[in-house]
């Protein structure tokens, strides 16, 4: 089984680490501004820029069998162009709409599941019209190109919004009514062509200048009836959209439930802690997912957690400790960027939620 993905990253390089003991081969590929230290040595590497038509870049991956896609900031038309040779996973009119800010929200509301109120903008009248049809604060987002909080601008009051760039306010953006969360929560789970569906326990995470730094899993102060209630409304947008692959959302815990943050279609950071937690990791069910085969477990006995390493330059010297699993991305180091993470185990969530924090505060030192 030979699978290409669009993408040069992190998450190509551990899927394709996950496929390899499967028995599949691998294919990446992406334009050649993109860095592809990630995989080297994993697979095939294909520049768009050297293929003129589709035909000729099929066959240079080596005619996969299956194509999936590491991020959603993907050129769709190129993946239905290429959905003439072989199944794309998650098909590219998922991708379209998670890629979408102001349709992911629409799409989520028509299944029934709740989001931050919201109202999409094109120009600065209707950012003021948003803002005063809220009862709180509110939070501008573009549509697309927007992550780990960058293009976006929180907004008080009438002036915030005088002051914006006109740049800013005649982008599509969805101006959203600040939610009132005491955690942020992310679910993660994969569907087969089957219909199979199979789900992790929520995991908790929580940022550092808003980029994701701690994650932890089964979440230590979820209820019972919201872990159940996140595993029905991932279940439901699975099933709803005929999804293959891995999807991950992301939620606020609210004093009335969960409210949806956003959808990935795709592996996410948050699920890394999978990879040790003596389970199918959310790569291998990806794989199981897009090749049609049964999903594996999701289900592990330990609490397990991830602390993310962030312009940090950690070896395994440093890191290894007996319950911790340093997985490193093979990249130079930059600040902030995603270098790499190490996971942890323990046999309950306050020992786990200790550990991550001794961790973190041994990478990071008061810096966190
Ligand atoms: P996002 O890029 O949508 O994940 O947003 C980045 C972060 O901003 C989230 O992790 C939240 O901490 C915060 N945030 C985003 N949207 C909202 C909202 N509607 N209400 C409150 N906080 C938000």
């Amino acid at each position: 089984m030979r699978i290409a993905i669009k993408g040069t990253g992190q998450l190509a390089r551990m899927m394709a680490l996950a496929g390899w003991p499967l028995g599949y081969s691998f294919a990446f590929f992406g334009s050649k501004q993109e860095n592809t230290s990630c995989i080297e040595g994993l697979g095939d590497i294909i520049f768009l820029e050297d293929h003129a038509d589709i035909d000729s870049l099929y066959d240079a991956l080596g005619k996969p069998d299956v194509i999936t896609v590491e991020k959603e900031e993907v050129d769709t038309t190129l993946l239905r162009k290429l959905q003439q040779h072989c199944p794309i996973y998650p098909d590219p009119d998922v991708i379209d709409i998670c890629r979408h800010r102001g349709k992911e929200k629409n799409w989520i509301n028509e299944q029934g599941i709740p989001t931050a109120n919201y109202r999409v903008t094109a120009n600065r009248d209707d950012i003021i019209a948003a803002l005063n049809s809220f009862s709180s604060s509110a939070i501008l987002k573009t549509c697309s190109g927007g992550y780990d909080g960058y293009n976006q601008w929180r907004l008080k009051t009438e002036q915030d919004i005088q002051d914006l760039d006109d740049s800013v306010c005649v982008q599509d953006c969805v101006m959203e009514e600040m939610v009132n969360f005491s955690t942020e929560v992310s679910v993660i789970a994969a569907r087969n062509s089957k219909g199979e569906v199979a789900v992790y326990p929520v995991t908790e995470n929580y940022h550092r200048r808003g980029t994701l730094l701690i994650s932890e899993a089964p979440a230590p102060d979820l209820s019972e009836e919201l872990e159940a209630e996140a595993q029905r409304m991932i279940a439901t947008l699975l099933n709803a959209s005929n999804y293959v692959g891995v999807l991950a959302m992301e939620c606020f815990v609210t004093e009335n439930g969960l409210v949806v943050n956003e959808l990935a279609p795709r592996v996410h950071n948050s699920g890394h802690w999978t990879m040790n937690a003596g389970i199918a990791s959310q790569f291998e069910n990806h794989l199981r997912a897009i090749t049609g085969m049964p999903l594996g477990n999701t289900k592990p006995a330990k609490a397990g957690g991830m602390v993310n390493l962030l312009g940090v330059d950690v070896t395994a010297k440093d890191a290894l400790g007996e319950d911790a699993y340093l997985h490193l991305y093979n990249k130079s180091v930059k600040p902030n960027r995603k270098m790499g993470h190490i996971n942890l185990q323990a046999d309950d969530s306050e020992s786990l939620k200790a550990q991550l924090n001794a961790l973190a505060k041994q990478v990071y030192g008061d810096d966190i």
